[in-house]
């Protein structure tokens, strides 16, 4: 792995109920913030992800379980629904025995096997300890220190992997008119990005001519919105199309507020709550407001609730908003 690895590559370990493999050619994931936090933390070119087999009977193989299977890199750019990439019948397989689950996944660009495998206690005991506990079920656990020593020196072997052709990939003006409400949104976002650059002096829209076309616009903010998990790159919550609290529905907005540039670099969706409180704030700003506002709540459900209420959704508790009469304005 040594010679993989850069002299400052992160490891994160994962827990899998099986190896890397022409059956599962993608990195799955049910939690809709993994990708959150990946995106926070994992460096795309130089870290890795790392499985390890369970303990108990949900890793099917016995000669895989508390074993250190893979190693692999992924690609963060989108997400995408498992069953779109890999074999219909292992996601028929894993529809039957674990319905509900692993419905996201990452690209794989590159996969090993790591040879032998090892047992993760011996090799990573504290990692691998923290794998079936809370907060890290179904998320990744940084492997560091001496344990990421010790992974260095295994021997992995490259895996060919056999990529699946990627369906439901393509996205046409016509495609979008079949599903109305995903039409209807892409041309109310497209239709806001069009009037704030025309409105104001300062923000534009620098693309090619040929970017600008209204039609070229709609197609993109489809694409972002068929996005599977659909989050909100500011809070990290969930986001659905035409909810019924508006504060809730996808918002464009640009990365940097400074940059008056709406172009594919620059330009994410967000809820609309969070456009409006971060403004022309930064993200960093935007955050620490998040932090102190959604501690208050989170103490308020734990005494009225009790703490396993909480979800993932960032924007929780969903109120009525019903007569919500805000412009939707940056
Ligand atoms: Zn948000």
């Amino acid at each position: 792995m040594r010679d993989i690895a850069k002299p400052d590559s992160r490891f994160f370990l994962k827990s899998e109920y099986g190896p890397l493999s022409d059956d599962w050619p993608a990195m799955s994931f049910s939690l809709p913030h993994l990708k959150t936090w990946l995106s926070r933390s994992y460096r795309p070119g130089s870290d890795f992800i790392i499985y390890t087999g369970t303990s108990g009977p949900d890793t099917t193989d016995q000669r895989h379980r508390s074993r250190l299977l893979s190693l692999l890199t992924i690609d963060l750019m989108r997400t995408y629904r498992t069953e779109q990439l890999i074999p219909p019948e292992s996601w028929r397989w894993a529809q039957q025995h674990y319905p509900g689950q692993w419905e996201y996944a990452f690209w794989v660009v590159d996969g090993w096997s790591i040879v032998d495998l090892p047992l993760s206690s011996t090799v990573i005991p504290t990692a691998y300890e923290k794998t079936g506990r809370y907060p890290y079920r179904g998320m990744v656990i940084e492997i560091t220190g001496l344990e990421r020593e010790n992974l260095l020196s295994l021997a992995i072997s490259p895996l060919t992997l056999t990529r699946q052709p990627v369906v439901g990939e393509a996205i046409t003006l016509s495609s979008l008119k079949d599903s109305p409400d995903l039409n209807m949104e892409a041309v109310r976002i497209a239709g806001l990005v069009f009037n704030r650059v025309r409105e104001s002096g300062t923000v534009q829209q620098r693309t090619a001519p040929d970017r600008t076309a209204p039609s070229d616009l709609v197609l993109r903010v489809g694409k972002l919105l068929m996005e599977s998990p659909l989050l909100c790159t500011l809070c990290g919550g969930l986001m659905s199309i035409r909810p019924e609290n508006r504060l809730l529905q996808p918002s464009p907005d640009r990365i940097d507020s400074q940059n008056g540039d709406y172009g594919p670099g620059n330009f994410h969706l967000v809820h609309f709550a969070c456009n409006l409180a971060k403004n022309q704030f930064s993200v960093a700003e935007f955050r620490q407001w998040l932090t102190l506002a959604s501690a208050s709540i989170l103490a308020e459900q734990a005494n009225t609730q009790g703490a396993a209420e909480m979800t993932a959704d960032g924007c929780q508790p969903r109120t009525d908003t019903q007569g919500l009469s805000l412009a939707e304005t940056i």
